[in-house]
């Protein structure tokens, strides 16, 4: 098995705080090399992504890398976030431009996170790991493919690390953005982002938002178990296991799983890979 990390997003309130030591606890069985927290561009959970890294660090004792956006932000407020990050004991860290919420006007004083990578190893050097985002499938903003690529090229020029994708449900989109940046010269590991299924309507909304692209046959099959709840879980597992395994066949160097805090459909893949 190739080396695991799991995503989680900050909780907010004590319910949320308790389900995500839960899957915390669940999930721990499968010894992840890291696990991630993200963070709100524009504020929204400004306090709450420190503290939980500060969880899942201090009390569940994972290797915790916080997810940071500078879209929003000063370098004031980015420099105070990386001395608390590493007063936690943080060495990892996901660096982001981020989304703001539509109608939110300041941009800050980064624009892209090219230009955030390399103002973390200005202010901190050498000190944290540092992971990108990549766009098999091309971000939603970006001019064309090539366009892309070149910045995502910036962002491993400017001191990135390695590379997590955003999620995606063709393997060969991946193959072939990471043959694609090898030409480019980038040799860092890029990770692919897995997306398990746990709520069908909910992930078309998110893909129409962030541009990943769910395969109509998929949808289909979806559609035709109508409410068979059990039916419906059985085959996003399958199908999620699928792809990990062609990407592991392929080459992927780790997965890294979106799990939306929850236990259930990671362990699902987890269970068909092993
Ligand atoms: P960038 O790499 O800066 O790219 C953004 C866009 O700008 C692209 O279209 C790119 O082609 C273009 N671009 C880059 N440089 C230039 C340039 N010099 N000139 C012109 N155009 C340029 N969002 C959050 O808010 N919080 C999170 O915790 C979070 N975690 C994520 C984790 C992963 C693994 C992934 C894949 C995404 C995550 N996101 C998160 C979403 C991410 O913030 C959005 O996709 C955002 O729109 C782009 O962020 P980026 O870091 O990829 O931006």
């Amino acid at each position: 098995m190739v080396p695991l990390s799991f995503e989680f997003y900050p909780p907010k309130t004590d319910e949320q705080r308790a389900q995500l030591d839960r899957t915390a606890r669940r999930l721990k069985t499968h010894a992840p090399e890291y696990v991630s927290c993200t963070f709100g561009a524009g504020g929204s959970t400004l306090s709450y992504t420190p503290e939980t890294v500060r969880r899942l660090h201090q009390q569940h004792g994972f290797e915790a890398a916080p997810h940071l956006s500078c879209v929003g932000g000063t370098r004031e407020e980015i420099r105070e976030l990386l001395k608390l990050y590493r007063a936690i004991g943080c060495r990892r860290l996901v660096a982001l431009r981020g989304d703001l919420p539509s109608g939110m006007g300041h941009p800050g004083d980064l624009r892209y996170a090219a230009e955030l990578v390399a103002f973390i190893r200005a202010e901190t050097g050498r000190h944290f790991r540092i992971e990108v985002a990549a766009y098999p499938e091309t971000h939603p903003q970006a001019e064309d493919a090539q366009t892309d690529l070149r910045h995502f090229k910036a962002k491993v020029d400017a001191g990135a690390d390695a590379a997590i994708t955003q999620y995606f449900y063709n393997a060969d989109a991946y193959f072939r953005f990471v043959e694609d940046a090898r030409r480019l010269g980038v040799q860092v590991p890029i990770v692919p982002g897995v997306m398990p299924i746990a709520n069908f309507s909910q992930l078309r909304r998110f893909s129409e938002a962030c541009g990943a692209e769910i395969p109509r046959w998929i949808g289909r099959r979806m559609a035709g178990y109508g409410d068979d709840a059990a039916a419906i879980r059985e085959f996003a597992a399958d199908l999620v296991a699928g792809l990990c395994r062609r990407l592991i066949e392929g080459g992927a160097p780790a997965l890294h799983f979106y799990t939306l805090n929850l236990a259930r459909p990671t362990q699902a893949v987890l269970a068909r890979l092993r």
